[in-house]
């Protein structure tokens, strides 16, 4: 990762090196903790945020789920990922919002606890370096809504797609796509999935998923250039049989999937709808796109 200068920390901007964590932090040990991973660009009128303000939502409507009182109004985290991005002086990036209950109570119940809200950003170009990724469904099934709450971007929810993600090692996949506790497929690691079949999309329904941001914009550019999507279960067998595939998510963006489980995907081609939604996406980040406008916060005004 490559640093950079400034992380905010419970308001106030601190050196990199000095944003410290206490070993008995509940977040550490529990996962106690909510983030939000947001994308800003470079554009003509300088550094953009991409949906900061349904970023931030998602970030209280997380703390709300593990019934953390942030200290903080809406406009007040705004501001101050605002601040952190200007403060570091980087052209595009990832910001990376965390707040978790830190150390006093080590039973599980962690709201006695003082929180520790940072601010981080860096530059992060790419997750995936390849074109297009070979996938492969895993034997570990996403987290389920009566486990836990799978709406809420909570810190332990994500052991889940990290031990799927390490199932992969030695293998010569780049991705894992988790299914539901019914069988179908669900989503990524930390992304969406959508299928292309016949000139339409297909993703799964809300259910069992983390419905993202990218998925939504995603739909919103597919309705647009008149490809329906229809929300719906898919098994792994209608996942292989594809057109095309794709992950969706503010880190990976939108990316082409080339194989499932070995089966290399039909019938892109020149043709490619994976590959229009991809250019569509980066026109409407990076600003060149006016219809999407609403969803960029400028830095300079
Ligand atoms: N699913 C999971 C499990 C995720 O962690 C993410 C990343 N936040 C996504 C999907 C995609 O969400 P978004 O498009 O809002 O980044």
């Amino acid at each position: 990762m490559n640093s950079t200068h400034s992380i905010w920390h419970n308001g106030e901007l601190i050196p990199w090196e000095k944003s410290q964590v206490h070993v008995l932090a509940h977040g550490l040990h529990y996962g106690s903790g909510i983030f939000e991973g947001i994308r800003y660009y470079k554009t003509e009128r300088g550094p953009a945020i991409f949906r900061l303000p349904e970023h931030v939502d998602r970030f209280i409507n997380s703390a709300n789920a593990i019934k953390m009182s942030l200290p903080y109004t809406k406009l007040e985290i705004i501001t101050a990922v605002k601040q952190v991005v200007h403060a570091n002086q980087i052209e595009a990036g990832y910001i990376r919002p965390i707040a978790f209950y830190n150390s006093g109570d080590m039973g599980l119940n962690p709201v006695k606890n003082t929180i520790e809200f940072f601010i981080a950003c860096w530059p992060w170009n790419k997750v995936f370096t390849n074109d297009s990724i070979d996938v492969k469904v895993c034997d570990y099934i996403r987290i389920t809504p009566t486990a836990t709450n799978i709406n809420a971007k909570l810190c332990g929810n994500y052991v889940n797609g990290t031990l799927a993600s390490l199932s992969l090692i030695d293998t010569h996949y780049h991705a894992v796509l988790l299914k539901d506790i019914n069988g179908y497929l669900a989503e990524g690691a930390g992304e969406n999935f959508f299928i292309v079949k016949d000139k339409t999309l297909y993703t799964p329904k809300r259910d069992y998923i983390f419905a993202g941001i990218t998925r939504d914009t995603v739909i919103q550019i597919a309705g647009g250039l008149n490809y329906p999507v229809v929300e719906t279960d898919i098994l792994p067998k209608q996942a292989e049989d594809a057109d095309e595939a794709f992950f969706s998510g503010t880190a990976v963006e939108i990316m082409p999937i080339r194989s499932i489980n070995d089966r290399i995907l039909g019938n892109a081609g020149i043709n490619s709808i994976v590959e229009t939604i991809k250019k569509s996406y980066s026109n409407i980040t990076t600003g060149r796109d006016i219809n999407y406008l609403k969803y960029l916060t400028y830095l300079f005004v």
